[in-house]
């Protein structure tokens, strides 16, 4: 008798430990469907939800943090494909680069002529403001014995797309992606960017002067970044191009210094954006 009682004890534990386990099974289930975890992360959107879980199931040693900042940035697609419009149009924060495009007939506001006198004798346009930073970094480079000039700046899409196609009579597509943008992708077509040199080399040489030196601390202060370095390729697409500076306006220029970051991470993941 005793022994029956023992057995149905037992059974009785053993019935109410599965049902336990049988619930816990299930709110784990909806918690699953009801708390989505990239959710907590502040610069997480909505938009792209599904992406965050297809790239975090591909990359398992990223924590969910870094998920949501890669696939934000589009690191989970290539380049020139999903290709939508430019961000934040007519101002200094303009985002153009391989997942972002200008239409061939956008020409931005407050394109102005760079005085010769900072181009070296080239006809060079550019937007107002960023032209006028440009003269002033040029102005104080100038004041410490070093010779900084615009060489090109602003840049019509049908003069990219001429551009672009001549560099693909001698290097194969995949090399002139490299180096030089496809029409429409340009940040030239915007005026805020500024190629430079030091008049006695070439501009591809850029990166050996000392003008560069003084660039890379000093460029900020007047809002410009290095925007192509060889650590941001797999952001940006492009080689180092020490040459290409981007006006981008003090605040956002100091930002990204400071922080050693690109302009994409810039504009998209800022929790504000
Ligand atoms: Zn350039």
């Amino acid at each position: 008798m005793k022994n029956i009682f023992k057995l149905l004890f037992i059974i009785f534990i053993f019935t109410c430990a599965l049902y336990l386990l049988g619930d816990k099974t299930v709110s784990n289930k909806n918690e699953k469907t009801e708390n989505n975890i990239f959710k907590s992360i502040p610069t997480y959107k909505e938009e792209n939800n599904e992406r965050y879980i297809k790239f975090n199931n591909k990359n398992k040693d990223l924590t969910i943090d870094e998920v949501v900042k890669s696939v934000n940035i589009n690191l989970d697609i290539n380049f020139y494909e999903n290709i939508e419009e430019s961000p934040n149009k007519n101002t200094n924060l303009i985002l153009v680069n391989k997942h972002y495009a200008l239409d061939k007939d956008y020409i931005p506001n407050d394109l102005v002529q760079v005085d010769y006198k900072y181009t070296s004798g080239i006809t060079v346009y550019a937007n107002k403001e960023a032209k006028e930073k440009f003269e002033e970094l040029s102005t104080d480079a100038s004041a410490v014995g070093l010779n900084i000039k615009a060489i090109s700046a602003y840049r019509s899409y049908e003069y990219q797309k001429k551009l672009y196609e001549e560099y693909l009579l001698n290097d194969p597509k995949e090399i002139v992606d490299t180096y030089s943008a496809r029409a429409g992708h340009s940040e030239h077509q915007t005026g805020l960017a500024f190629d430079v040199y030091n008049v006695s080399s070439p501009y591809t040489s850029f990166g050996e002067t000392k003008e560069y030196e003084w660039v890379k601390i000093n460029a900020h202060k007047y809002g410009f970044i290095i925007r192509y370095t060889s650590s941001n390729q797999h952001i940006t697409g492009y080689k180092n191009e020490p040459w290409h500076l981007r006006y981008v306006g003090v605040d956002a220029a100091k930002h990204i210094y400071e922080n050693d970051i690109t302009l994409e991470e810039y504009v998209l993941n800022n929790k504000n954006s």
